[in-house]
């Protein structure tokens, strides 16, 4: 039946940044679909463990600092060390420096583009081999941005590294759907999460962008939720290398 195609029991889900906002609220929809979940965070996901032990889920974490490829290796033994397997990987972590692009630092165009794009593409790899290895498939899932599209103000790493990953979700759809491995990626609008807090501070940009908005209002971890349980899920086996907008409407306008 149809729903059951939806449910990740006997699976196991990667959440990276699974202690707050968006990751959070993934990594509970995907426990509440059946997955058992390990959150990889540089601090501990406590909140996160409350929740999904709170309603009989299962939740495992694995610290590491995502603004090096080192950890790498670490985050996989962890998780199948945690669960004995994985299936589906939650590339979320991501930070954001604003300052006007004449000015922008090397530092921080490093700082951005190493968490949000290079680590993102080895962590990709070495889960892409599991999954080869456990001649399982699994799904890959990344986490775009309405700057995969567009240019923004004053965040030029952010939007080169979202506009990356956007392609990268194509490139290695291509490479790895013969393996029965699924990689796409979800770009959610103006979500109220600690990464938006300075904008939604500013009055003035608050109300344009809430102008801008069809559904007008900010995007939630929630409203996150049914569309990771469906690409995590069998439901969308047929779906590969594309990024599905979740943002009331935003590149609507
Ligand atoms: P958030 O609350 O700031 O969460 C970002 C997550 O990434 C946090 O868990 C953060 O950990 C983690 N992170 C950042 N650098 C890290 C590092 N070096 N090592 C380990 N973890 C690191 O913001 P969010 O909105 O939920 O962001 C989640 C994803 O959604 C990001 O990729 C973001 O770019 C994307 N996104 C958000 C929006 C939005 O409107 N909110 C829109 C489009 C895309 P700490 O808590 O330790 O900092």
């Amino acid at each position: 039946m149809i729903l059951d195609m939806f449910k990740l029991d006997g699976k196991v889900a990667v959440v990276t940044g699974a202690n707050t906002g968006l990751g959070q609220g993934m990594a509970v929809a995907l426990a509440q679909a059946g997955a058992k979940v390990v959150g990889v965070a540089r601090r501990s996901c406590d909140d996160t463990k409350k929740i999904i032990n709170g309603f009989g889920g299962e939740f495992a974490e694995v610290i590491a600092d995502l603004s090096s490829t080192e950890v790498i290796p670490s985050i996989l033994e962890g998780s199948v060390k945690a669960f004995g397997r994985v299936d589906i990987l939650v590339n979320n972590a991501g930070l954001i420096r604003r300052c006007d692009a004449i000015d922008y630092s090397e530092s921080d165009w490093d700082d951005v583009v190493t968490v949000n794009q290079k680590v993102v593409f080895f962590l990709s790899q070495a889960f892409a081999k599991q999954y080869m290895k456990q001649n399982s498939g699994g799904k890959i899932i990344g986490v775009a941005s309405m700057l995969s599209y567009q240019g923004g103000v004053r965040v030029p790493a952010y939007t080169a590294s979202k506009s990356a990953l956007m392609g990268l979700t194509r490139a290695l759809a291509n490479e790895w759907a013969k393996h029965n491995i699924n990689v796409n990626a979800i770009a959610p609008g103006y979500m109220v999460t600690n990464n938006t807090a300075q904008i939604r501070d500013d009055e003035e940009r608050n109300s344009a962008i809430l102008e801008r908005i069809p559904a007008a209002r900010w995007g939630t971890p929630e409203d996150m939720q049914g569309t990771i349980v469906w690409l995590a899920s069998d439901a969308s086996n047929y779906v590969n290398g594309f990024t599905v907008a979740v943002d009331g409407g935003w590149l609507a306008r």
